[in-house]
């Protein structure tokens, strides 16, 4: 269990006086080039920083590891707690990591052998998600699960297996922008490196930092040269009921290019009353989607959307695909080309011989792709089963909603052959071993599954429930495009709009919880339609969202970063903390600009 469940910490960015800009860059430049060389140093021990001693994050660098620039202890106690804090991190995600790749691999359960190998799975499979369930109980750290499964789906897509370890998936995590704790100093009287004063009277901060010249020497001079910031009232609130941690100095590069340098003014404050995570009643909803392939959402009974979405796009896999396809065309053509050379010549006749010998081999080629070809296919609709468990797990889901096989959906033109691909990915085959691998890990999990009624599912407004139309692109409102991409209400008092799969998983979320109303109240299941009342009565969004968002995580966990897809607007971002402002924006229904998304910016 996480510790320091009770306290919070909140941090706000002062952005340093122009006239120290130039000194806090240079400082913050050479440190970085500290921090960096330590991590990557310290990156082949890094499961020696899954276990800890203490908060400090530098005693357990500093025992491991001299500092590599000689430029005061204390200086570089602070380069050492933020790289044991990065190397802490990606120790714990490699932890969860070990207990999802189990589940995500999509071998697990080969379908021949199901029965046989039933019992161990069973085993394997519910105490992998017993462990995250454990893992995930107090609801912060479902979102940074989520990052990961993202992470190791993308890589198992990109390169068509799994990777073995998880430093294989994961990169080096260097800093591209500079950053100081002085939690590794002395404090705000007695530091080495900065001191700082507080004035609540006069709503001020007193600052100094040592920083190092132009020619790299670390004036002695330092404290003398003092800057005074201006504390906002929000600040002031929060410091007066809490306590004033050690602050951070950080930069920040707008995406023009411009550089500055804040101070995280850091206040620990006590967690206001949350509700569990796993008292909650959850339905995740997925939909198998037109342009992604999985898209899964999560609400409780009430309607309130948990979390954010989960778009799993397979890009690189369909282009794999598409060629196997194209392939298949083409050998195709060349056996009707080879056919019309034998037919040429009448039955008994010798020159037949040499076509008839070229096709033999020709049909062989062309069976052996199909069977790669849906070899790959049964790997996705494992996949795509294994992450929904995880996501459902992760979120302390009981119920899993899915649409009902029985209709079939298309999924509009599909000429070339990555649209064939799609077509065929939506078709009742792929999702039937969707539906069959999922309902069986469902109920070794003890998840329960339901499939719902898919009428409408992406045509109706997720939020006000009124009947809506989709387009091409955000860009192309003018046009209604019936197998568009984008769904806009054009309720006026709602004007609700995201990716379409986005809203059909919402939808079909939203039925599922309608479904576990009534069985609770009447004892029986029943399959609602999206046009039923009482799956309309559901208001799901606006403000009561923001305050079922998990508890934010502590400030040695902000350094999590994942990419994920937007609302199919496929602008990756990255992810800071669970109180980004894109998942606040996204929560309330507002379009997502990639400037919102500033690091510094959080709710
Ligand atoms: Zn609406």
């Amino acid at each position: 269990m996480r510790t320091g469940r009770d306290q919070q910490s909140l941090s706000y960015p002062l952005r340093l006086p122009d006239e120290v800009q130039a000194d806090a860059l240079r400082l913050l430049n050479v440190s970085r080039q500290v921090i960096n060389a330590t991590v990557v140093a310290l990156w082949p021990q890094l499961d020696e920083f899954g276990k800890r001693d203490s908060t400090y994050a530098y005693k357990q660098v500093t025992a491991m590891i001299g500092s590599s620039h000689p430029h005061g202890d204390r200086q570089w106690r602070c380069e050492a707690e933020q790289a044991g804090r990065i190397l802490r991190g990606q120790a714990e995600r490699k932890k969860q990591f070990a207990l999802i790749l189990p589940i995500l691999e999509q071998g697990m359960i080969q379908p021949k052998t199901e029965t046989r190998r039933a019992g161990k799975n069973r085993k394997a499979i519910k105490q992998a998600l017993a462990d995250l369930r454990e893992e995930t109980s107090d609801g912060g750290s479902a979102v940074e699960l989520q990052s990961l499964i993202e992470q190791a789906c993308n890589f198992y897509l990109t390169t068509g297996c799994w990777p073995s370890t998880y430093e294989e998936m994961q990169a080096i995590p260097v800093l591209k922008t500079g950053i100081l704790p002085y939690a590794g100093d002395d404090g705000p009287l007695m530091g080495q490196s900065y001191r700082m004063s507080l004035d609540l009277e006069q709503k001020q901060v007193t600052l100094a930092i040592r920083f190092p010249d132009e020619a790299g020497t670390w004036a002695r001079t330092w404290r003398e040269n003092t800057m005074k910031m201006v504390l906002p009232e929000s600040i002031l609130a929060h410091v007066k009921q809490g306590l004033v941690l050690a602050p951070s100095l950080r930069e920040i590069i707008e995406p023009d290019g411009t550089r500055y340098a804040v101070l995280d003014f850091i206040v620990e404050v006590p967690v206001p009353e949350a509700t569990a995570w796993e008292n909650m009643h959850t339905v995740l909803g997925f939909d198998w989607g037109v342009r992604t392939l999985v898209t899964a959402s999560v609400v409780d009974l009430d309607g309130h959307q948990v979390g954010r979405p989960f778009f799993l796009d397979t890009g690189p896999f369909d282009g794999r695909q598409a060629r196997t396809r194209r392939q298949i065309d083409l050998l195709k053509a060349k056996g009707t080309r080879l056919q019309a050379r034998r037919d040429a010549f009448p039955q008994g006749d010798p020159r037949r011989e040499p076509a008839t010998r070229q096709l033999g081999v020709l049909r062989r080629e062309i069976a052996q792709c199909w069977r790669k070809y849906e070899a790959r296919n049964q790997d996705l609709a494992h996949l795509a089963a294994n992450v929904l468990l995880l996501l459902a797990a992760a979120s302390g889901c009981e119920l899993i909603a899915g649409e009902s096989l029985k209709s079939l959906k298309s999924t509009g033109p599909g000429k070339d052959a990555r649209g064939k691909w799609r077509n065929w990915r939506n078709n009742s085959q792929i999702r039937g071993e969707l539906w069959r691998v999922l309902r069986y890990k469902c109920y070794l999990a003890g998840i329960r599954l339901e499939w719902q009624q898919p009428r409408q599912t992406s045509h109706t407004c997720p939020r006000c429930g009124q009947p809506a139309n989709t387009y091409r692109s955000p860009a192309h409102l003018g046009t209604v495009n019936e197998w568009g991409a984008w769904l806009a209400c054009s309720n006026p008092t709602c004007g609700w709009n995201g990716s379409r799969d986005y809203a059909a998983s919402l939808n079909i979320a939203r039925l599922g919880a309608t479904l576990i109303r009534h069985a609770q109240t009447t004892g029986r299941i029943h399959h609602p339609c999206i046009a039923n009342a009482a799956v309309k009565a559901v208001s799901y969004m606006g403000a009561v969202a923001v305050l079922r968002l998990p508890p934010p995580v502590p400030r040695d966990r902000l350094l999590y970063a994942g990419r994920i897809y937007l609302n199919g607007w496929r602008k990756s971002i990255k992810l800071r903390s669970s109180y980004s402002t894109e998942t606040m924006l996204r929560l309330c229904g507002l379009p997502i600009r990639a400037k919102d998304n500033a690091q510094n910016r959080r709710f």
